[in-house]
């Protein structure tokens, strides 16, 4: 169950965190993985970690050049390409009174021009190898609770992750229409330790005007009927499910991997 053998993969922002947990599993799995990143010594450092079925490629997935780049070296490393996981993003932490519209800018281009550009430059090489495919390739795009439900001291980050939502959705329908065999669906994440995660509870210590960090963590804690935290290797199972053949008959759904934390 669950296997990736003989596939590759192209994941943005997997230097570190969900990305390189992802990265991980679909390694041990049987994968090849591309891992694209902006940071290259951490890049290359897991890379490396993970051994020859893992290459690093500098990856702003802001810049359609750097996206040629990552998918023809797939291409040319590991014969094509079957999976992208859309999964680099950036979290501002501020209300949207206090962001200035180069912030906005920013996190735009990270959470939804980048997830437009990939699913944009990767198309040929998904739709060809998911030809060539009973169950098809895959893009997983990761999203947020944020993306599902609003946000009241997030709007913005928010605004961002429900674009994914439905960008997510609207491309499983147009690949349909156009006959690709290319399944999207996206992950929505509760509160993950990631260095991500721990800029959620700086951020909202500050909102508060407590900075206190640990009171912050405690309330995001208690959010999660499940009783605990998110750790990377719990989205990463979810991604590694969705790119799999075993969600052959999933595609513009979303899968909620929260601990509870939208079930109230
Ligand atoms: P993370 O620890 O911050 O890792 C994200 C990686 O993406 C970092 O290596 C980051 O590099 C990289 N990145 C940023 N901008 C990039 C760009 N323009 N091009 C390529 N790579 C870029 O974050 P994470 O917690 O693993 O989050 C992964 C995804 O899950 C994100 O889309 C996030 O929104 C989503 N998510 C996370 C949580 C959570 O609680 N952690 C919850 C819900 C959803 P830099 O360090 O240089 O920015």
């Amino acid at each position: 169950m669950n296997r990736l053998d003989g596939k590759t993969a192209l994941i943005s922002g997997a230097s570190r965190g969900i990305g390189a947990a992802a990265a991980r599993l679909m390694i041990s799995v049987g994968a090849n993985v591309i891992i694209g990143d902006v940071l290259k010594t951490k890049g290359e450092e897991t890379a490396e970690i993970l051994g020859p079925n893992a290459k690093f490629i500098h990856l702003d997935v802001t810049d359609e050049n750097d996206w040629s780049n990552a998918v023809d070296l797939a291409v040319d490393q590991f014969g094509g390409l079957d999976i992208l996981v859309n999964n680099a993003g950036l979290f501002l932490g501020r209300d949207f009174s206090d962001i200035s519209v180069d912030d906005w800018n920013r996190l735009a281009n990270v959470n939804m021009t980048g997830v437009w550009l990939g699913t944009k430059v990767a198309t040929d090489a998904l739709a060809k190898r998911g030809s060539e495919s009973s169950q098809g390739s895959a893009i997983v795009n990761i999203s947020s609770v944020a993306g599902l439900v609003g946000s009241e001291l997030d709007p913005l980050y928010s605004m961002t992750k429900g674009g994914v939502t439905l960008f997510t959705k609207s491309t499983a329908l147009n690949f349909g229409r156009k006959g690709h065999k290319i399944r999207v669906n996206s992950v929505h994440p509760g509160v993950i330790q990631t260095d991500m995660g721990e800029q959620t509870f700086v951020s909202r210590a500050q909102q508060h005007g407590t900075n206190d960090i640990k009171k912050s963590r405690d309330v995001a804690l208690a959010g999660h009927p499940i009783g605990r935290l998110g750790v990377p290797e719990d989205i990463a199972k979810g991604i590694v499910f969705l790119a799999s053949d075993d969600a052959g008959f999933m595609t513009g759904s979303s899968l909620v991997i929260d601990g509870g934390l939208t079930a109230r």
